[in-house]
């Protein structure tokens, strides 16, 4: 049956059971007469793609999105740019319980939301609740069989909920994939990773590492870790912890030898430690 579907919107099996960004697109706006947008206000407004864009160089942009628009029958990935099978982790799938009880009462259906499954989004905007996330193996069976948030069981969600106190910070960390997302091409703010690395070592007061001398990421690592530990139990977020390690981890790399854009959560996070607020970001960069 989901197989059915897919093949009714898509044209192909699987298309339309992939979390973030499907392909054949263009096929999938021919096939609904444009009913539910064109393919940007798609890609760009009901896809996770907005979170991601600001991130992507517009000259690798443009490849990605041809890419993901033409038939996913099609083995080909953009000569130039970044394929959609390197952007970061496999994404997963988050639900908020409020959401699912309100939908489930008002239409006895739910739906997986887009906003909650944005990178770096583990609170829901309307309640203020942590979401819930999809066991790895549930997830890849939800997917098979289209299973919706009101059909899974308690057990198929990993029951760690956030310790009240990291709340606020989880709540700071969402704000940043809301704030930067864009849901059009034509409002595309790109971020250059280099510039971005050299404000935040500006912000946290280190000096750009110098080849073969090691950086102490020590002191940065730990005030980090003091503030944002709490995070790392969260799933999706374990790579919190990494800054424990004594090349600092994550904080080491994107800060010595360059951000990975592939992983926006990272990003946000360490945006989230050395500016605060979005907007702050926004001004230093502008
Ligand atoms: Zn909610």
């Amino acid at each position: 049956m989901p197989a059915q579907t897919s093949r009714m919107l898509f044209g192909h099996p699987r298309a339309a059971l992939q979390v973030g960004i499907p392909r054949g697109i263009d096929e999938f706006c021919e096939r609904t007469q444009e009913w539910l947008g064109s393919a940007t206000e798609i890609l760009f407004g009901r896809t996770v793609l907005g979170a991601y864009a600001p991130f992507i160089a517009p000259e690798s942009l443009e490849p990605l999105i041809r890419y993901v628009r033409g038939s996913p029958w099609q083995r080909d990935s953009p000569s130039a740019g970044l394929p959609i099978r390197r952007f970061g982790h496999a994404p997963i799938l988050r639900a908020c319980p409020a959401c699912v009880a309100e939908q489930t009462d008002r239409m006895q259906n739910s739906t997986w939301l887009r906003i909650h499954q944005l990178p770096g989004v583990y609170l829901c905007p309307f309640h203020g609740r942590p979401l819930l996330s999809v066991r790895n193996a549930v997830q890849r069976q939800a997917m098979r069989e289209w299973r919706l948030p009101h059909h899974l069981n308690a057990q198929d969600w990993n029951g760690t909920a956030p310790i009240e106190s990291a709340v606020d910070e989880l709540r700071r960390l969402s704000a940043w994939s809301m704030e930067l997302a864009i849901d059009q091409p034509a409002s595309l703010r790109y971020f250059d990773p280099n510039r971005v690395a050299q404000l935040c070592r500006d912000r946290l007061g280190v000096a750009r590492p110098v080849a073969r001398r090691r950086t102490d990421w020590r002191p940065i690592a730990v005030a980090f870790i003091d503030r944002f530990g709490t995070l790392a139990t969260v799933p999706g977020l374990e790579f919190i912890a990494s800054a424990e390690r004594a090349d600092g981890g994550f904080i080491g790399r994107s800060l010595g030898s360059g951000i990975d854009l592939r992983y926006p959560e990272r990003l946000f996070a360490l945006l989230c430690f050395a500016f605060g607020a979005p907007k702050d970001f926004i001004d230093s960069y502008a």
